[in-house]
């Protein structure tokens, strides 16, 4: 036995010791040994096939060529906990069986995902195309460099997080038949863009209008493929965005007047526009009476409206482009690499966390409706799944209890009842609807959800003394949500005399932007879906997408509020590994079996190691073989055969086996 071997051996024995003893307490456990790492300095510890990963706040030498290395092509539990073992896991399952797989990555804002991600990407970019093609290089560089310019444009300083994402990244990597990365694919998820307005205090707007970084952007723009004349469109555009927040208005008897008039023609210059025809956009709204179009005067309250309004659009607008502009240059192209027809796919999960502020509003609503989704995929595939396939493979099992979050989800997403269908019905209605009466109906219609409470239902609970609000219990705590602004958002009214106005833009770039600008009044008939109906329509098919693939998990903590590498606040890590659902999975885990296999291919695998089997066996099925195979061994104790597949409890079983196949 090698030395690397033995001391898995040895570790292996000393957990498993602790595991299955019969004074297990799954929350110590899970706790003690999390912390007991940490304070060794060593942030990853795997609970099944799960990686829970602590934010260390310092720079650890544990992502360098040496530790690649040592995590190449090695099984999971071959070296000690890291990101590096997991990525490996999947590009293997990906390799190997040609399954498309999945790394989802969670936890609560400033926990570690984004770096978690990128530290996965580089893993991945690090072990493949040995035989350096151009073509697969240049994949990889500019999957590495999108990192650069998305954070640039999507983050942004929060009270949590120094560079917290603002909004939700999915990405793909596609694989040919030799596992080298031959392309991509971004789908980005509701970007913050109230930030371009307003920031809470102490936070910031995004990163790229402060430009500190802006030398390595504007490089890695150009390695993406940017052409000169678009990145200075891009920073004409966050310009023209500053510009406007300057813009003040005044008030003449009822009409508003542009206070500073110059200002409005340095936006006309930066958009590639005429000051007039940007005035008008500000000051009138066109709009169709019958057969008449008419300009109608806005009201000052209409006029700061329409201009936060269309600083808001320019930005996510400049966003979304700049997103499909990466995956323009690293889509899938139709060469040598498919024609074998294989062409497997990595997906990398980095959504905001669960989020909750001194002042929550719609954004939250959504962040967090989105992470309750989440933790229903991971209920679904490891608690959920692992203990139905005992069941349905015969095996003797106890369930294990969890919370099930599903009426949660139910309680925003569902058809005709749910939060978002309420809100949608306010949007919807004909006149002023205001958030009060938003709230209202939510009162009315989900008043006596257990979920669900708001002022009129607990009005002695002092914290909810305020009368604009509703809390939810979500599976990770409580939240207050505020309903100002929901209506307002939700609608997300962008006035056509603005989207006419980027479209006329003699800039090609920004008129590209904004194609439906080429519509007259009169064409504009369809109401557009609201913004949290294309939120939960997106959701729903980012789930889909993640249980069509095999899945590994990334569960990242935060030890401390204070982004210090010292702290390890007790009560708020306990808090996380209670609602990532650590201690149900670690109760599956330890109640259940660390690997199963088919007969056949476990047969397939280990039969050179009896001469029962090897190199034929004449038992009456191969059940019957792998049970004697077991008792040769000496391991019928630690194992339970299923209908169809053989269950091991200890991965040092397994470890054993191993050792007899390589003698
Ligand atoms: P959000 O939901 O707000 O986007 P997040 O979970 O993506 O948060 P990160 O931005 O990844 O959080 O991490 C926050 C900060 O914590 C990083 O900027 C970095 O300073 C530190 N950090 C996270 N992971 C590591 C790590 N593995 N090593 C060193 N520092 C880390
Ligand atoms: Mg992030």
């Amino acid at each position: 036995m090698t030395n690397s071997r033995a001391a898995v051996m040895k570790r292996a024995t000393r957990l498993e010791n602790v595991f299955f003893s019969t004074t297990f307490d799954p929350f110590s456990f899970s706790f003690c040994l999390i912390l007991g790492r940490f304070e060794k300095g060593r942030i990853y510890t795997f609970i099944g096939e799960v990686v829970v990963s602590m934010n260390p706040y310092k720079n650890l030498n544990i992502y360098g060529r040496d530790t690649i290395e040592q995590y190449k092509g090695r099984e999971l539990y071959e070296r000690p906990p890291h990101l590096f073992a997991i990525a490996d896991a999947a590009y293997k399952a990906m390799k190997r069986r040609s399954k498309d797989t999945c790394i989802v990555i969670s936890g609560e804002s400033g926990a570690g995902k984004t770096e978690a991600s990128k530290y996965i990407m580089q893993y991945i970019a690090a072990i493949t195309n040995p035989s350096q093609r151009a073509e697969v290089e240049r994949v990889k560089n500019i999957l590495l460099k999108s990192n650069c310019v998305l954070e640039a444009f999507g983050n942004a300083k929060t009270n949590r997080n120094d560079n917290s994402s603002r909004f939700g990244k999915y990405m793909d990597i596609n694989f040919d038949f030799k596992g080298d990365p031959i392309g991509g694919h971004i789908n980005n998820y509701l970007l913050e863009k109230s930030r371009v307005i307003v920031q809470q205090p102490g936070e910031r707007s995004f990163h790229s209008f402060y430009q500190v970084e802006f030398k390595a952007v504007a490089d890695a723009m150009k390695v993406i493929g940017f052409k000169q004349e678009e990145i200075q469109t891009v920073y004409k555009i966050v310009a023209a965005i500053l510009h406007l927040g300057n813009l003040k208005f005044s008030v003449d008897g009822d009409t508003p007047l542009i206070e500073n008039g110059k200002v409005v023609s340095v936006i006309a210059d930066l958009l590639s526009t005429k000051s007039d025809m940007v005035e008008k956009a500000l000051l009138f709204r066109t709009v169709a009476t019958g057969r008449d179009v008419i300009d109608k005067q806005h009201t000052e309250q209409e006029a700061t409206y329409g201009r936060d309004a269309f600083a808001k659009a320019i930005y996510e607008r400049l966003f979304c482009w700049i997103v499909t502009h990466i995956n323009d240059v690293i889509e899938v192209k139709n060469y040598d690499n498919t024609i074998h027809g294989k062409n497997t796919v990595i997906g990398v999960l980095d959504i905001y966390g669960f989020e909750i502020f001194d002042n929550n509003s719609f954004e939250q609503f959504c962040i967090n409706y989105c992470n309750e989704k989440l933790q229903q995929l991971f209920i679904q595939l490891v608690l959920k799944q692992e203990q139905e396939e005992y069941q349905r493979e015969g095996i003797p099992w106890k369930h294990i209890d969890y919370f099930n979050n599903q009426i949660i989800v139910d309680l925003v997403e569902q058809q005709h009842k749910g939060i978002i269908a309420i809100l949608d019905d306010a949007c919807m209605n004909v006149g002023k609807v205001t958030d009060e009466m938003f709230l209202e109906a939510l009162n009315n219609k989900l008043g006596k959800h257990a979920h669900f409470s708001s002022r009129k239902l607990c009005a002695t609970d002092k914290i909810l003394e305020f009368d604009r609000d509703f809390r939810i219990k979500h599976y990770a705590g409580d939240v207050i949500y505020s309903v100002t602004g929901f209506i307002d958002k939700n609608k997300d009214t962008l006035f056509q005399d603005f989207k006419r106005l980027m479209y006329n833009s003699s800039n090609p770039v920004l008129k590209m932007m904004w194609p439906e600008g080429k519509l007259s009044i009169t064409e504009v008939t369809k109401r557009p879906l609201t913004a949290a109906t294309l939120f939960k329509n997106s959701m729903i098919a980012l789930v889909d997408n993640l249980a069509s693939k095999e899945p590994y998990y990334v569960r990242c903590i935060k030890p401390n509020d204070k982004k210090s590498p010292q702290l390890f606040d007790e009560e708020r890590c306990r808090h996380q590994v209670e609602y990532l659902g650590l201690l149900e999975n670690v109760r599956v885990r330890r109640a259940g079996f660390a690997y199963r296999q088919t007969y056949e291919k476990f047969l397939h695998r280990y039969k050179m190691i009896s001469e029962f089997t090897w190199p034929n066996h004449d038992l009456p099925s191969d059940k019957e073989a792998v049970k004697k195979l077991i008792e040769c061994c000496g391991f019928q104790h630690d194992v339970a055969y299923g209908k169809t597949k053989i269950f091991i409890r200890t991965p040092r079983t397994l470890f054993t086996l191993e050792e007899l196949h390589a003698k």
